[in-house]
């Protein structure tokens, strides 16, 4: 890896590309922790991740994953990515009530930081809270979300290689991972899946939709 690393970089030198230069050791640079470990060696390390969170008996995995080719945001009246989220906080809402699985519990929501999006979801949890989202009151989680800096919390980590392995499977079909931490996404004692939807044309035959 550092070979590839190091010829790639030398070559953009010699292109005299500084832009792509720069963005290129801008990359590299959050790999160098890593760079010592191969290819399989990192697989190893992220289905071995995704395999923890499988046996996590009480973990339960919510998401939203929007096809924007599908989405209308004037149809809609909001954007992909605040759906997306009002999505997430009612199903986790419906978890925590006494008639959901999570049975009469109060919820928070750790988020990872960034300063736009910070205020923005804040703004939109605290409407929640005192309207309701377009599904549910909102009154068992925190009205405010804690902001964390995602590179020093595992969790907020965690949930991104789920993230990923949703993507990855969605948009290029890859089940390996995607498996592995699916079997979290919270479902009802029939089986179906109410945890994670997949918002794209009717008749969608994926894993997601197929048990929604
Ligand atoms: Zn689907």
């Amino acid at each position: 890896m550092r070979g590839l690393r190091t010829a790639e970089i030398l070559k953009l030198q010699r292109s005299g590309n500084a832009k792509r230069l720069r963005q290129t050791k801008k990359n590299y640079a959050k790999t160098d922790a890593y760079i010592h470990l191969t290819y399989s060696d990192r697989w190893g390390v992220i289905k071995k991740v995704a395999d923890t969170v499988a046996n996590w008996g009480k973990a339960r995995l919510f998401a939203e994953c929007i096809d924007k080719v599908h989405f209308d945001p004037v149809w809609a009246g909001k954007t992909a990515e605040e759906q997306a989220f009002e999505q997430v906080i009612s199903r986790f809402q419906q978890f925590l009530t006494s008639a959901g699985p999570g049975g009469d519990s109060l919820g928070m929501i750790v988020h990872d930081n960034n300063e736009s999006v910070a205020m923005k979801h804040t703004e939109l949890m605290r409407k929640y809270y005192e309207t309701g989202t377009l599904w549910t009151s909102v009154d068992k989680i925190v009205e405010t979300p804690l902001f964390v800096d995602s590179s020093l919390t595992r969790m907020v980590q965690v949930a991104d290689l789920c993230a990923y392995a949703i993507r990855r499977y969605l948009e290029n079909d890859e089940v390996d991972l995607f498996r592995r931490i699916f079997a979290r996404a919270d479902r009802l004692s029939s089986g179906k899946t109410v945890g994670v939807r997949h918002f794209t044309s009717n008749g969608c035959v994926c894993e997601v939709c197929s048990t929604h």
